[in-house]
């Protein structure tokens, strides 16, 4: 893969190494193939850090670990603050420390799979190292994609950032309660995502009191309870 960049007018290519892309994606179909074959469904989280990433996962297992099985694969830098978070909510949580890597990959996630015992799980959350640049490009083996964007992170966070969007089935915009102290249009997140990604589905959330979660739920074609 070759891209080109500008720089004073000039124009030059850089080579990009294909090879580490393309072995993700072969690992990541595997993955994907381990996980159908014990029927579990597996969502990957995206979102920056203090998007409510963990807020949010946290709801989606208060409200589904009656009807669902659950494990949540939680990447992070260093700490384990957000594996803390969820742990006491009813489901099983492995914690991956990337040691200071920006994203996970379908490497690090089939060894998170390995330490599971998949044949008691129905439903896997990943949630994936805060950053929405280059977990586009390292797909992890799971069925479906959240991305979260949070009001306070400005009105940009969705045109900024296509890539991310581009294989998401729904983008959640978060902390909607304070949309007008921020200044921002929730009405514009929802163009900005059609626009990025036709077809995606959009739901507003405030994940510290679960408002938006039934509907996040049911864009996830999950069933609650
Ligand atoms: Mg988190
Ligand atoms: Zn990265």
């Amino acid at each position: 893969m070759k891209k080109l960049f500008t720089e004073d007018g000039k124009s030059f290519e850089i080579k990009i190494n294909k090879n580490l892309y393309s072995k993700n994606s072969e690992l990541a179909d595997k993955n994907l193939e381990t996980l159908n074959k014990h029927n579990i469904h597996a969502i990957d989280i995206l979102g920056s850090i203090g998007s409510g990433k963990t807020s949010i996962i946290q709801q989606l297992v208060t409200s589904l670990n009656k009807k669902y099985r659950i494990a949540v694969i939680a990447g992070d830098l260093t700490t384990t603050i957000d594996a803390d978070r969820i742990k006491n909510r009813g489901a099983k949580v492995l914690q991956i420390n990337t040691e200071g890597g920006c994203h996970l990959d379908a490497n690090l996630v089939r060894n998170g799979m390995e330490a599971l015992d998949l044949s008691s799980l129905d439903l896997i959350l990943v949630e994936n190292v805060g950053n929405l640049i280059c977990p586009s490009g390292f797909p992890v083996g799971t069925h479906q994609r959240i991305v979260i964007v949070s009001t306070t992170e400005g009105p940009y966070m969705i045109v900024k950032h296509p890539y991310i969007f581009q294989n998401a089935t729904v983008a959640v915009i978060n902390k909607k309660d304070l949309a007008e102290a921020m200044e921002v249009d929730l009405k514009q997140f929802q163009d900005d995502a059609i626009k990025v990604c036709p077809g995606i589905k959009t739901v507003f959330t405030n994940a510290r009191t679960g408002e938006g979660v039934p509907e996040l739920i049911q864009a996830l074609k999950l069933k609650e309870k």
